[in-house]
Order: C-alpha cells, then sequence, then structure tokens
C-alpha cells in the first residue's frame, strides 16, 4: 500500500491485487514503526493520522538496552507503538484517498513477463497485463518463487509461537526469560484479548501450530496453560533469514519481506519495506512515464540490498544475543556496558530507528545518500517545513545560497526550486553538526542526491542522472 501511494502520487494507474477477502488481519502482527518510517509518513503529510492512534517510545534496543535516541536531530526521536493491523486500517484509508484500486479476493497464481510488459494470471482464471509487476507478497512470495529469484540465507535456530486467544485465568505481567528463552503475555486493548509469545523447546516444524501445541508450551513455561481458548491467531515465527539475491528481474521487482525476512526482535519488518517502497515508488513511475531510462530501476537494488542487508545483520545479532546461555550472558553483559556509551548508543540507535541510511551516491558532503532533515527554512518571510514540501512526492531542489542563483528551466515541469535561508545548525543523527550547504537536490523519497558547497558544478548531471534528461529550451 505504501508503494501503491507513491505511484499513486506519481499518477500512475495501478492496481493491488489482495488475496484477502477484506482488509481485515487475522492477529495484530508487527507491533509498529521505527523513526524514519514515521518520518517517511511525515513526508507525505499523514505522520499524524498513525501518531494518534498509537503510543511513541523509546523502542530500539540492542543486547537488552534501549537505546535512546530522544536527542536525535528529528522531529519523530522515537518508535511509535501500533499493531499493524492499525497501520494497514489506515494506510488504506490513505491508498483509497488517491483513488487506488485494491482487488480483494485477486489470488495472483502465476506471471509470464516479456519485453512489453507482464501477464498476470489469477487462481480464479482472469488474468491481467500491465507494465511492471511487483511482488509486495511476503516472506513466502511466489512472486520472488516464479521470477526464479534466488533467496539465500540461514535457516531458523529457534522458533516462537505467537498467539492471541482468551483465557480463563489470570495471566501474569512482564517478560520471563528462562534456559529456553523470552516468553511473554499481554492483555490486549480490549481488555478480553491476550497477546502470547513463547520460544519453543525445540525449534517447531514448518506446519501451522495448534491450540494444543500452545497449550504444551505454555504449560512448560508456566506450569498451567491459562486455559486458552477462542484464538483467533495461533501461528509461528523463527529467525530464519534470508535476502532475494537480486531486487529485480527485468519488468518484476520485489519489495518488502518478499525481499528479505529476518526475526521480528528489533521491530524492522515494517520500517525495511517502507524504505523499499518509497525508494522504488518514484524511480518505477518516472520508468513507466519514461521519464527515465529503464536502468534507473537497477539503482533500486543498487541502494536497497545493501540496506536490508545491513538491517539483516543487525537483527541476527540480536537475536544471538538473547539466547538462553551462560557464555552469550556474558557476552550481552558486556555489549550492555557500551550500548550505554554515548558512541555506541548514537551508531547502533541511527541503524535501528532507519535515520542513518545511506545510499552510496559517491563521494562528497556527509549529506549526500542520507535522507534530507526536515528544516524549518525561511520561505516568502514565513518558516516552512521542508517535509512540507515534499508532500507530493516530487524532486525538490532547495536553494539556500543566492536567491535566483539557480536555474532549472529544463527540468522545471519535474522539479521544485525554492529559495529559501536557513539560519540554525544543520545536525544529522550520529554524525552530529555538519557544514551547512549552499544547496540540495532531494530525490522523492527525502535523500539527497546533490549537495551545492558554493558552485552548481554536478547539478545538471545528479539532475539527467535522477530525474530524466532536460527539456529542450
Ligand atoms: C510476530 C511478528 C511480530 C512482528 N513484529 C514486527 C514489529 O514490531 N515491527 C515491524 O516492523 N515488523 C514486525 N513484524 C514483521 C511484519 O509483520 C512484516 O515485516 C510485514 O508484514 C511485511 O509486510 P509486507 O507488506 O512486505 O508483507 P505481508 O504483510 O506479508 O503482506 C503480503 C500480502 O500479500 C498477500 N499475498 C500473498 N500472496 C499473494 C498472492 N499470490 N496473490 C495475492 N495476494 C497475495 C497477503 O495476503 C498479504 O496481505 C513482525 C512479524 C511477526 C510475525
Amino acid at each position: 500500500m505504501m508503494l501503491a501511494s507513491e505511484l499513486a502520487l506519481a499518477g500512475i494507474d495501478i492496481v493491488v491485487l489482495e488475496r484477502r477477502p477484506s482488509q481485515d488481519l487475522l492477529g495484530s502482527r508487527a507491533g509498529g514503526l521505527q523513526s524514519r518510517a514515521i518520518e517517511l509518513l511525515d513526508q507525505r503529510g499523514i505522520a499524524d493520522r498513525f501518531l494518534a492512534e498509537g503510543k511513541i517510545a523509546q523502542a530500539a534496543s540492542f543486547a537488552s538496552v534501549v537505546l535512546d535516541i530522544s536527542d536525535f536531530p528529528t522531529r519523530h526521536p522515537y518508535a511509535l507503538g501500533l499493531w499493524q493491523n492499525h497501520i494497514e486500517r489506515i494506510l488504506a484509508g490513505w491508498v483509497r484517498d488517491l483513488n487506488v484500486r485494491i482487488e480483494y479476493s485477486h489470488d495472483v497464481m502465476a506471471f509470464a513477463q516479456d519485453d512489453s510488459g507482464v501477464q498476470v494470471e489469477l487462481t480464479d482464471g482472469r488474468s491481467m497485463r500491465a507494465d511492471y509487476l511487483v511482488g509486495c507478497d511476503g516472506g513466502r512470495s511466489l512472486i520472488r518463487v516464479f521470477a526464479g529469484i534466488d533467496f539465500p540465507g540461514w535457516e531458523a535456530t529457534v522458533s516462537n509461537l505467537i498467539a492471541e486467544v482468551e483465557v480463563t485465568e489470570e495471566t501474569p505481567k512482564g517478560v520471563r526469560h528462562d534456559a529456553t528463552g523470552i516468553h511473554g503475555l499481554q492483555v490486549m486493548e480490549d481488555g478480553r484479548t491476550v497477546r502470547i509469545v513463547t520460544t519453543e523447546r525445540q525449534l517447531g516444524p514448518a506446519t501451522e501450530p495448534t491450540l494444543d501445541d500452545l497449550k504444551q508450551a505454555l504449560m512448560s513455561v508456566y506450569g498451567t496453560d491459562f486455559g486458552v481458548h477462542h484464538p483467533t491467531l495461533i501461528s509461528r515465527f523463527t529467525d530464519s533469514t534470508r535476502q532475494a539475491a537480486a531486487y529485480r528481474d527485468r519488468r518484476v521487482l520485489l519489495a518488502g519481506d518478499s525481499a528479505h525476512v529476518h526475526s521480528p526482535a528489533g521491530g524492522q519488518g515494517l520500517t525495511l519495506g517502507f524504505q523499499d517502497a518509497v525508494n522504488l515508488g518514484w524511480k518505477l513511475a518516472q520508468v513507466v512515464r519514461r521519464t527515465s531510462p529503464d536502468r534507473l530501476l537497477d539503482t533500486y537494488h543498487a541502494e536497497r540490498h545493501p540496506a536490508g542487508r545491513r538491517m539483516l545483520r543487525y537483527t541476527m545479532a540480536q537475536t544471538a544475543m538473547m539466547r538462553p546461555d551462560d557464555h552469550v550472558e556474558a557476552l550481552r553483559e558486556t555489549v550492555a556496558q557500551l550500548c550505554r556509551m554515548d558512541g555506541p548508543r548514537r551508531l547502533l540507535g541511527g541503524l535501528v530507528s532507519g535515520l542513518d541510511t545511506h545510499y552510496d551516491l559517491g563521494e562528497g558532503h556527509p549529506q549526500l545518500g542520507r535522507r534530507m532533515p526536515d528544516l524549518d527554512i525561511r520561505l516568502d518571510g514565513g518558516l516552512v517545513r521542508v517535509f512540507s514540501l515534499m508532500h507530493d512526492a516530487r524532486p525538490l531542489l532547495v536553494n539556500l545560497g543566492e536567491p535566483g542563483a539557480i536555474d532549472i528551466a529544463g527540468w522545471s515541469d519535474r522539479v521544485k526550486l525554492v529559495d529559501g535561508r536557513f539560519d540554525g545548525v544543520w545536525e544529522m543523527p550520529v554524525m552530529g553538526a555538519v557544514a551547512t550547504p549552499g544547496a540540495v537536490l532531494v530525490r522523492p523519497d527525502g535523500h539527497v542526491a546533490w549537495v551545492g558547497e558554493g558552485t552548481l558544478t554536478g547539478l545538471d548531471d545528479a539532475l539527467t542522472r535522477w530525474f530524466g534528461a532536460a527539456l529542450p529550451n
């Protein structure tokens, strides 16, 4: 849905095919969004819809230490606790506002691509044709399998049961650590349903768990099964970690869990997927509109694959740190001491929050390839937030130098140019204060594609590279 909204903002005709009969989600799934995902929503002017329904908290962590990012230079120096079923509901409202078609009960069975497009076959015998197909179909992605894209990685070492059930006995509060791992029960917002996450003694099978499996697991940890009944969800998740070898095969692309799966420890799933979507959306739109050559789509893999890999390594380290083993316990204590120091806190806080995501766009100012901060800039006599200039998902060139000194006539149909002033200190997460640029070219995903430091050297190249050739005079 995040990708759909980006494409819709760019005026592309799209359809979302969803196997589920409605937007309703079985179980509540992910618990929230990291700081960068909130920023991405803010760039589109819809963060408040999510913030109004959730709870903000310091949730980035490593080695059981909370990495407090409240001093980071962002308007959202926290994570948002909001269950995925609510996140999906609010997102669905947003895509409806943008007139995106979501076709429920549309189960994709197969596809075939040729030089001009992709033919998509549904299980009910219907078929559809599109210029491009993006597999946002989760960790067991059929699109990835059909595209023949490898999914290398690491097998699971531990499995957890997750359930949402009713109980007949009172449940203990908080998290329990034992020789098997971590276990927790939490009464949900309806006051009746209890969410259970428990580590299994042995790695569970690939089949779906039953209520009996859950009862046995609870008995072995708590000595009672709390009279669990009426499950709305019983599922199993593991720390299996895999990443698609390629995020693109010609006219087929992958985003979200179809491109990467990992342990939920660290709460990265949705934030990674949001970043994929926002990186891909504008590129795909420009290629479909033919303002950019097809090779622009290769930068999607080039940027998002390393970013995904880095996060996968973090989730692997996070899971390893949680192992119930005396040696790991000793390691955790040692690393925890480091995490309480300012340098490691900043470094890891930048990683977990997604705020230090950096695409390698070459040498230059530290801001190049990193997220544009949401500065207050002085524009036409008033203060304006940079993110408020990005709601329409168009490229933005902010000139902070001599007003009128930049002319981008050849790209004025695509790139918004503003002359502003910034009087504060330009600060970045992890790095701290950096020299204020004279001008910055910001891509629709919020990453900086060019920095002017007193001259316009490289600006035309950057505009052409990212947004296509200049229109003739
Ligand atoms: C217990 C648990 C806790 C988690 N906690 C967090 C957390 O705190 N924070 C976080 O960020 N992430 C968390 N995650 C991960 C998060 O839920 C996933 O990363 C996220 O759902 C991935 O989104 P997605 O859109 O890529 O895929 P999915 O949410 O899996 O969506 C894929 C969609 O594609 C549809 N589909 C699949 N195949 C087809 C087909 N052939 N035809 C049509 N439709 C199809 C499915 O019905 C589904 O709606 C958690 C996951 C679990 C299991």
